[in-house]
C-alpha cells in the first residue's frame, strides 16, 4: 500500500498526541485514548478553462513541487471559509493578472496530490471562464509562464495530473460535438 496515505503517514491524535490512533474502512482515524473521531475528506480546488478567439487553451507551467515544469489548467485550492467562485476569480488574478468576466460550471474531477509525503485528496471543479482581455498578463505566483494551446496540439502526458487531463479532455470532446 501507498507510504503517503494518511493510514501510513499519520501516527499521532492530533488533539491528545496518543499513537493509539486507529484507521479504519470508513476513512477515518478514531483515538482509542480520547475517542477524538478525524475523518479523511476531499479538499476543494478550482481550475479555470479559458480559451482564446483562436480557440486556444490557456495553459499554465507549474513553478513549484508537485509537479513542477509540468502543465496545468490555472487554478488552486479554496481557502477555508470560502466560496469556489471567489477562489477561482482570486487565483487566476495572483497566477495571471487576468480579471475573469464570466464564468460557467462545467465539472468536478477527483484528484490525488502528494504534498510534504502526505497523500491530500482534492476535488478540482473546473469552470469555464472568458476574460475581458489578455493584455496585462503575466505568470506569478506559483506559475513560471503560460501559453496558449490548439485543442488539436495537446499532449496529455505533460499535463501534470489525471484529474486535470480529465478535464481537458471532457472540454475537447465536448467541443468536438458542437
Ligand atoms: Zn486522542
Amino acid at each position: 500500500m501507498k507510504s503517503t496515505l494518511p493510514q501510513n503517514t499519520i501516527h499521532f491524535c492530533p488533539k491528545c498526541g496518543s499513537n493509539e490512533f486507529t484507521f479504519h474502512e470508513d476513512q477515518s482515524f478514531l483515538c482509542d485514548k480520547c475517542q477524538f473521531h478525524l475523518y479523511i475528506n476531499s479538499s476543494a480546488a478550482v481550475a479555470a478553462l479559458i480559451i482564446n478567439d483562436k480557440d486556444e487553451i490557456l495553459l499554465t507551467k507549474r513553478a513549484v513541487n508537485p509537479h513542477k515544469g509540468m502543465l496545468d489548467l490555472p487554478g488552486g485550492f479554496v481557502d477555508i471559509m470560502e466560496t469556489a467562485e471567489n477562489a477561482l476569480i482570486r487565483e487566476i488574478k495572483e497566477e495571471l493578472n487576468l480579471d475573469i468576466d464570466k464564468f460557467d460550471y462545467f465539472m468536478s474531477s477527483p484528484n490525488e496530490y502528494i504534498f510534504g509525503g502526505l497523500s491530500v485528496f482534492t476535488l478540482d471543479l473546473a469552470y469555464i471562464c472568458t476574460v475581458k482581455n489578455f493584455n496585462n498578463m503575466h505568470a506569478k505566483d506559483d506559475i513560471s509562464e503560460f501559453r496558449f494551446c490548439k485543442l488539436s496540439d495537446l499532449v496529455f502526458e505533460n499535463i501534470c495530473t489525471g484529474s486535470i487531463s480529465k478535464i481537458i479532455q471532457t472540454f475537447v470532446n465536448k467541443k468536438g460535438e458542437q
